[in-house]
């Protein structure tokens, strides 16, 4: 694949952005030069590389400082032209993403120590600005695409970072779109024989799916319009293949693809950010075909941990076919795809001036990990394993009596949640409850309780039984450290 200018600039205008091409023009022809004469281990030119992140930026519908930085960003790191000069030429704000991924540093995925020391940088650079991470992750998925040209060894290492750690961050960050993209290129270097697998059980699935969803797409197209739906998008998006591979090697599945009724799904989009109508659908959908019972989803009323929306619905579909329906609005949809990164295109999903460095409510869990980093020099292993439990898992979110939400790990006690809120409430707990009723203090909290914490105003210390139950390492660091102090003070 060849990437030009015009490409860019074709992206640009087909997503209708706002920005100055000038600029763009200006950027391109900096980093063309100062990459000058630099291949890529492909034998492409470098400034291959800066355009097809730039593209991929573009793409995704983002900003002006974050495309130009994505032209810009391995300037400073592989070439003799400096931060400075950058700043100079295109402002604090594009030099400020530039140095945050040259910060990120090379690919250097070498045992525990480097691993945890990779995801620290991560965290303090998308809490300075998240949009440092988009680039890394548009700069990923063209080293990806062209890792066939880097020894195998060093092919799989940068697979197998990918899938681990930066599709995971893509999905916390509720990125469904470069998840997909980061997992899909990622799978063959990692797993090769299970990728073939999966492959041919997709190659043989895909034409008769296709054709089944065709049908159907047709069938719901003319359903809705008599129903009022005239504009509504009817298409159908064929699953992932990690994921696909993931479902296959559920129990529930046991590598039977028809089981599988996502394989090619049929999507419905509103055409108005209303939910109302997302409903009205689903309705005219039960009215026309017959549900499965038990397969409707209702991630309107109860988002995933993600905030992933949309109603979900299986039904017996044109000749007995089943079909899995996805239902949402244009706005749910952006989230989807784009998640965080969606708050910083649609004007209506967020604050727009908010972007650079106020950090959005979704994201506040970052500001908890930056606070551990202290922990992550002294004891790198189990700052590590704590940090993969808080981050990588589901979450939950639990509410405190005057309505604020706490974001949690799945399994949390009402101590994390104690510790949480403040370390004081933490150390004088001495009882709780959940929705009005009393619950022991290692009692596993649910999405959407309402917990109020009983304290004592004579307690000062933690118990130390509590270390066997608490689930965050928030919780865990506040009780240790407390216990500490209590043991000096005797
Ligand atoms: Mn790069």
């Amino acid at each position: 694949m060849m990437y030009s200018l015009e490409q860019l600039i074709a992206a640009i205008t087909r997503k209708k952005l706002k920005i100055n091409l000038d600029l763009v023009r200006l950027a391109y022809e900096f980093a063309a030069a100062a990459h000058a004469g630099q291949k890529r281990l492909s034998g492409e030119d470098y400034i291959q590389h800066s355009l097809a992140t730039a593209i991929t930026l573009a793409e995704l519908g983002l900003d002006e400082a974050t495309i130009i930085a994505g032209l810009l960003h391995d300037v400073p790191e592989d070439t003799t032209h400096t931060t400075e000069e950058i700043q100079k030429e295109f402002g604090e704000e594009v030099a400020c993403l530039v140095s945050g991924i040259t910060k990120l540093g090379k690919i250097k995925y070498r045992g525990m120590e480097r691993y945890t020391e990779n995801l620290r940088k991560m965290f303090i650079a998308m809490a300075q600005d998240v949009r440092v991470i988009f680039i890394k992750f548009a700069d990923r998925i063209h080293n990806l695409q062209t890792l066939g040209s880097l020894p195998p060894e060093k092919q799989y290492r940068v697979a197998l970072e990918s899938l681990e750690i930066y599709a995971a961050i893509a999905n916390r960050l509720g990125m469904g779109e470069l998840k997909g993209r980061l997992e899909d290129l990622s799978f063959p270097y990692v797993y090769p024989k299970e990728y073939a697998w999966t492959k041919r059980l997709m190659e043989e699935k895909l034409p008769k799916r296709q054709a089944v969803i065709e049908k159907a797409a047709k069938e719901i197209r003319k359903e809705l319009a008599q129903a009022g739906f005239p504009n509504a998008n009817v298409h159908g998006r064929v699953k992932h293949l990690w994921s696909l591979f993931k479902k296959l090697n559920r129990k529930d599945y046991n590598g039977n693809i028809d089981a599988v009724y996502d394989v090619v799904a049929l999507r419905v989009i509103t055409e108005r950010n209303n939910i109302g109508d997302c409903y009205a659908i689903l309705g005219a959908i039960h009215s026309h075909w017959h549900p499965l019972p038990g397969r409707i989803k209702d991630y309107i009323a109860a988002p995933k941990p993600n905030g992933y929306q949309s109603l979900h619905t299986t039904v017996i579909g044109p000749e007995e076919a089943i079909v899995e329906i996805q239902i949402r609005t244009p706005e749910m949809h952006a989230e989807a795809e784009l998640g965080i990164a969606a708050h910083f295109i649609y004007e209506e999903l967020g604050k727009r001036n908010a972007t650079a460095k106020e950090l959005p409510q979704k994201l506040q869990w970052l500001e908890g990990l930056l606070r551990w980093q202290k922990e992550a020099q002294e004891h790198p292993e189990r700052f590590l394993k704590h940090l993969k439990m808080d981050f990588f898992e589901d979450r939950i979110f639990v509410f405190s009596p005057q309505g604020d939400v706490v974001d949690l790990p799945e399994d949390a006690t009402p101590i994390d949640f104690a510790y949480a809120i403040h370390t004081d409430l933490g150390n004088s707990c001495v009882g709780a409850t959940a929705n009005d009723k009393h619950i022991p203090l290692s009692h596993k909290l649910k999405s959407g309780d309402v917990v109020e914490i009983t304290t004592d105003r004579h307690r000062k210390y933690p118990s130390e039984d509590w270390l066997k139950f608490v689930r965050t390492n928030m919780a865990r660091h506040k009780i240790r450290e407390c216990l500490k102090k209590e043991k000096k003070s005797l």
